[in-house]
């Protein structure tokens, strides 16, 4: 028999193909491992049939299951998708499983799925793995994030019991230990403060330490940063990131088990993820509460999209990572145009333009994630207050007060909005604009 080629040899052996090259990667190991690497082309087809995607549903039956019920439109045509149809047999198939693999080789975990918020995702994470028993929190962890996610009330609707340890400030690898040993904990949850700091005389256990102990720990990282090194963007990642928890690094340091928000940092839709071991991840899956918290073809869709583009290693196709990553020249380039457009709007309307400028704005990533850090921007100032008159457009332009005047800040408006907006600056003060 032939020596088997390379992983790397076999997955560039289809040049046309429009899959990320890490998933033929996956797919070229895996032939290369079943002896199978003759079919490669073959098995590569049938990784490609399982990404969601349009189709023409002729069976007469309106709602199909298998096709996402009632046809879809958002945006587009009305179209079925192949949501739990496998398209290399003809049966059912499972919704989760194209979009979970293309998270799951994203995040470098074994397995992933996805259910409707993070706040799901922690409860099902629990109530699988702990199954009503009792689960150490750190004292310090037991936060609030976003419109009342508690931990302490997601924990006793899993049906976990919550064993507190050590102090608001301070936990320690020994106050885990206590509660496996004397308290019974079955697994050990960790909970990222995402939208507060303690800062001071602290000190936290770290995921590598909590790895030691002899039960499964369950990481709730909350923004969903996929890989502390962001290999999406062209250079390094930026400095405002530092510290926040990543997918791949907390999985790495040894979490049995992550949670995160899809729309957060992970800059797809609304969405929680879990990933990790294989097991608990199937444990999860079997879980009932899987079906009440499972998502809809749209949302999977959207994921399956931002996952491609982080696979792609293509930031620019995820909006959040675009915008956070604009340089500064061209946020003043556009600023500056806005400006002149605006002016050139106002003399056409026979306006005397409104008083305004390039201006140096700081911006903020928010939903809950990185409270202390700031982003350098640009902006433009006006003076007086317009904040009314701006929200109130057909296109509400949602601007803040700032020293009187009025800001809008360019990184987060979406550059083929400009025109758009400079039109409205155009018309400021205009009684009888629309
Ligand atoms: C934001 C956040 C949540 C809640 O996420 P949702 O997707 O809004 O439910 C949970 N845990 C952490 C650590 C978070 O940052």
């Amino acid at each position: 028999m032939d020596r088997p080629p390379s992983v790397d040899e076999l997955a560039r052996s289809l040049p046309n193909c429009d899959l990320p090259h890490a998933v033929l990667v996956e797919v070229a190991r895996s032939a290369i491992k079943d002896g199978t690497h003759d079919r490669f082309p073959a098995l590569v087809e049938q990784r490609r049939l399982r990404l969601l995607g349009p189709v023409i549903n002729a069976t007469g039956v309106l709602l199909h299951t298998n096709m996402g019920r009632a046809p879809l439109a958002h945006q587009t045509e009305a179209q079925y998708s192949n949501l739990e149809l496998d398209l290399t047999t003809g049966q059912r198939g499972s919704r989760q499983r194209a979009v979970g693999e293309l998270l799951a080789t994203a995040a470098g975990a074994p397995a992933a799925m996805v259910v409707n918020n993070c706040a799901g995702a922690v409860m099902l994470a629990l109530a699988a793995v702990a199954a009503g028993g009792p689960v150490a929190v750190s004292r310090g962890e037991l936060v609030e994030i976003g419109g009342a996610f508690r931990v302490p009330d997601v924990m006793a609707w899993s049906g976990a019991q919550l064993v507190e340890v050590g102090t608001t400030n301070r936990t320690r690898l020994n106050d885990y230990r206590a509660a496996v040993e004397q308290h019974g904990a079955v697994a050990v949850l960790k909970v990222h403060q995402s939208n507060y700091r303690i800062v001071g005389f602290t000190e936290e256990t770290t995921v590598q330490a909590l790895a030691s102990l002899d039960v499964p720990v369950i990481a709730d990282i909350g923004s969903g940063l996929v890989d502390a090194s962001c290999p999406w963007l062209e250079g390094k990642p930026p400095v405002w990131l530092e510290g926040e928890p990543a997918a791949r690094q907390t999985l790495k340091a040894g979490a049995d088990l992550i949670t995160f928000s899809g729309d957060k940092l992970f800059g797809g839709p609304q969405a929680g993820i879990i990933a990790g071991r294989s097991d608990l991840v199937q444990r999860c899956q079997r879980h009932p509460l899987t079906r009440a918290l499972r998502p809809g073809g749209l949302v999977l869709s959207a994921l399956q999209e931002t996952a491609l583009a982080y696979l792609n290693r293509d930031g620019a196709r995820i909006p959040f990572w675009q915008m956070a990553s604009i340089r500064l020249a061209d946020l003043e380039q556009r600023a500056t145009q806005i400006l002149s457009l605006a002016t050139a709007e106002a003399s056409a309307r026979g306006l005397r333009p409104p008083t305004m400028e390039l201006s140096t704005t700081e911006a903020v990533p928010g939903g809950g994630t990185l409270p202390t850090v700031t982003i350098e921007s640009r902006g433009i100032r006006l003076l007086g207050n317009h904040v009314d008159a701006l929200r109130q457009r057909t296109i509400p332009i949602i601007a803040r007060v700032e020293d009187g005047g009025t800001v809008l800040d360019v990184r987060t408006i979406t550059p083929h909005s400009d025109e758009y907006v400079a039109a409205a600056l155009g018309t400021l003060g205009d009684e009888a604009s629309p």
